[in-house]
């Protein structure tokens, strides 16, 4: 039990943090380039944010949030999304103050009891973003084309968009009955879930995972010949606006979320090699949830994205950058009288943040110059008695391991000269 993690997490080792720092780095530029701001919002949250912010009839609320009571009996939850958390932090800090758009971007760990396997965990981290404020879909497809840059710029281009509208409070209940009359019929063919979404959430039904719900959804009314007349016009602009700025799309009227505060743009990016975990970014158009929340009716749209779906993909493409060495200079010190000089340099280099190591065990020199092999580091300082007597040290260019001695006096001067070369 003490040595092995909880499922469904992970460590994320040494050897692969270059490898999220730099989809995070990705991540934080394009946020910039498209006038996002980063917000960073507590892991846990008044479970009933969730309830009302996520929807009492989800899978997230009824089987996988980490809820629990704390010490003063208050009920507790991880958060296992960020939308609700933005959109409360959002109300708290009056984020609205200036009558602006808001646009908020996140990075962090999300927590779900999900059934754990490749690409699925119980504590996970998304990126997403949540634009608030705005109604005209010139900020839908800004968001889409925002998701789309990323994918793109970090080589994953086989990723297929698919869009869809799910209408709005005015036009979707027309929509649940035409739905409702054509599973009706077919009601006890459903799966379980899809028995219980009928009455709840039909709209759901249409994106049941089960095979033979899927045949029987073969058919199914598209809500898109149900929209209401501003809903279908969001929809043609959406469409326009993604045309106009190059970001290729399929429909799909199947791609849906039940809920009533969701509204009319839904998308998904899917990477299909990844199977059952295919779906790397999903987002929409959430105008009824900041209302739901207890603000005034506020328009708002976001996505949010798995970075482990992202970096597996990455992995299978084999467009992960490789760990760069970050060690500049490694001081071999040979001998007690050297160790002094040599701990006194290291801290000198480090001062000049040139990033430095040495050895403290007192090992061999064969043994220490295999630690500056190993370490990357660019030059080798070896000092001994024979440099001491002679006050220089011997610099060995790891490259091309050519020496030469320095006079201990310059010696800091021209590492910090050769290192930023
Ligand atoms: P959702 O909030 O359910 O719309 O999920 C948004 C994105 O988060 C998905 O497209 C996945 O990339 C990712 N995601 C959701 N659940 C998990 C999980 N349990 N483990 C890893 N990634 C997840």
């Amino acid at each position: 039990m003490l040595t092995t993690i909880p499922r469904g997490t992970k460590d994320i080792l040494p050897g692969t943090v270059h490898e999220w720092r730099y989809l995070e780095e990705k991540i934080r530029r394009l946020c910039t380039v498209f006038g996002f701001e980063e917000i960073r919002t507590p892991m846990f949250e008044h479970t009933e944010l969730f309830l009302r912010g996520i929807g009492e009839t989800t899978d997230v609320v009824e089987k996988e949030m980490y809820t629990f009571s704390d010490r003063s009996g208050r009920s507790i939850t991880l958060r296992p999304e960020n939308t609700a958390s933005a959109v409360r932090a959002y109300l708290q800090n009056k984020l609205y103050a200036d009558g602006n758009i808001t646009k908020l971007f996140y990075i962090g760990s999300m927590f779900r009891y999900d059934k754990p396997q490749a690409g699925r965990y119980r504590e996970f981290h998304q990126f997403g973003v949540e634009a608030i404020g705005e109604q005209n879909p010139l900020i839908d497809a800004e968001v889409i084309k925002l998701g789309a840059s990323l994918l793109n710029q970090i080589g994953l281009n086989d990723i297929k968009l698919k869009i869809n509208s799910v209408g709005c409070p005015k036009c979707r209940p027309v929509y649940r009955k035409k739905l409702q009359a054509f599973f009706k019929d077919k009601f006890d063919e459903l799966c379980e879930d899809c028995q219980s979404r009928f009455n709840r959430n039909p709209l759901r039904i249409l994106d049941c995972k089960n095979p033979h719900c899927r045949e029987l959804s073969i058919g199914a009314p598209a809500i898109t010949d149900s929209l209401c007349d501003e809903c279908s016009e969001h929809f043609a602009q959406l469409q326009r606006h993604l045309t106009a700025i190059g970001v290729e799309y399929a429909l799909d009227p199947r791609l849906v979320r039940g809920l009533d505060y969701y509204t009319k743009t839904a998308f998904e990016f899917k990477y299909t090699p990844l199977g059952a975990q295919s779906a790397v970014l999903g987002g929409g158009r959430y105008d009824g949830l900041i209302e739901e929340c207890g603000g005034a009716p506020t328009p708002a749209v976001g996505f949010a994205t798995g970075l482990e779906r992202i970096l597996l993909a990455l992995e299978t493409q084999h467009l992960l950058p490789a760990q760069k060495n970050t060690c500049d200079v490694f001081i071999v010190a040979m001998g007690e009288n050297a160790t002094q000089p040599a701990f006194k340099l290291l801290h000198q280099l480090r001062d000049s943040n040139i990033a430095a190591s040495m050895d403290y065990a007192g090992r061999s020199m064969k043994s220490q110059m295999k630690q500056a092999n190993k370490s990357g580091a660019k030059y080798t300082v070896i000092i001994g008695d024979d440099e001491l007597s002679k006050n220089i040290a011997s610099v060995r260019n790891m490259k091309d391991s050519e020496q030469m001695e320095i006079p201990f006096d310059t010696l800091i001067d021209k590492l910090i000269f050769e290192v930023n070369k």
